[in-house]
Formats: structure tokens, sequence, C-alpha cells
């Protein structure tokens, strides 16, 4: 098995902008501690963020403005800043794989297995697991890692993906101690 840790939307705008996702907070230190550890064992980190086009994205409509490409609200959070050797896919819809190289760069990194990350559980690190799923990767959401708008899409989230797509659900301590 050879892992990769994506790293969901953890743009300005969702975690303190426009679209805040309250809880967002809280799951960042979390998040910095699995990269350290992922960086550290020489795992491959990958960003996958929204970067929007203003005034044609869908997405716009149904969520308002957020995360335009090239604008403070699409930067990835301070304190989860990619170092260098880490790898961004900019993304315009909620699934990091449609319309993106994710696929093309997981395959000729040899990534078979996903360790899912960010924001938001039931939006776009579900449509992720999906077409992570479509495409045979192996799938590891890690719980306290992500979050979603209301606690129960949260776990509607995890339940459907461990059931739907065979993904295993984890906490951060669990990914980091191989448990
Ligand atoms: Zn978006």
């Amino acid at each position: 098995m050879k892992a990769a840790v994506l790293v969901i939307d953890m743009l300005n705008d969702f975690v303190k902008g426009s679209l805040k996702v309250a809880g967002a907070d809280e799951i960042v230190p979390r998040i910095r501690e699995l990269l350290a550890w992922a960086r550290e064992k020489g795992m491959p980190v990958i960003y996958a963020n929204d970067a929007h086009i203003r005034g044609v994205d869908a997405e716009l409509k149904l969520w308002g403005q957020h995360a335009i490409k090239g604008t403070w609200g699409a930067m990835v959070v301070e304190e989860l800043k990619p170092e260098e050797g880490d790898f961004v896919v900019e993304k315009r819809r909620y699934s990091a794989f449609f319309g993106t190289d994710l696929d093309l760069l997981l395959r000729e990194l040899g990534v078979d297995t996903l360790i899912l990350t960010g924001l938001v559980t039931n939006v776009c690190v579900q449509h992720t697991a999906a077409d992570a799923f479509y495409r045979g990767y192996k799938l590891i959401v890690v719980s306290d890692c992500c979050t979603a708008l209301t606690d129960e899409d949260h776990e509607m989230a995890l339940e459907y993906m461990r059931r739907v797509y065979g993904a295993e659900v984890k906490s951060a301590r669990e990914v980091m101690e191989g448990i």
C-alpha cells in the first residue's frame, strides 16, 4: 500500500471567511499534526483547493461567492500552508478529481490509498471519495480531521462512505499509530 494525504478545501473562506464552517478551526491543529507525520514518513501531501471563476462556476449560484481563484479566500489557511514537496490541485467542483489532473498525479506517484481530510464531510470530501472509489483507490477518512455544517451531516457522510465506498473511518491518532 502507498498512501497519500489529501487536504480538501482548508481555505480561508471556509475556515474564517465568507463561507465559514463552524468547527473548522478545531480540525486545523489535528490536520497540521497529521501532515507533519505524513511528511516525516515521506508520504505525499496533496491539497485539493477550490479555485472558482467569478460569475461562471455553478457552485457559486448555490453557495454564494467563495474561494474565487487568486483571492485571499481561495488560499490555504496560514497554519496549514503547503510546504516544499507538497502538491496542489485546483478544482472548480466538489470532487477533487473532476476536471483536474489528480488521478494522473496519484498514478505517477504510485498511490493506491487516499487518506481524506478537510471540508466539508458530506460535500467535497464525500464527492471526492465517490470519484476515488470509482477509480479503484482505497479510502481512509479521518473522522476528526473533517467536519461539516452540522454534526448530523458529518456523521451521516462518514457512515455513507464506510458503507457505500468501503472507506475505513479512523481518527488521526489511529492513522498515525497504524491501528
Ligand atoms: Zn466551491
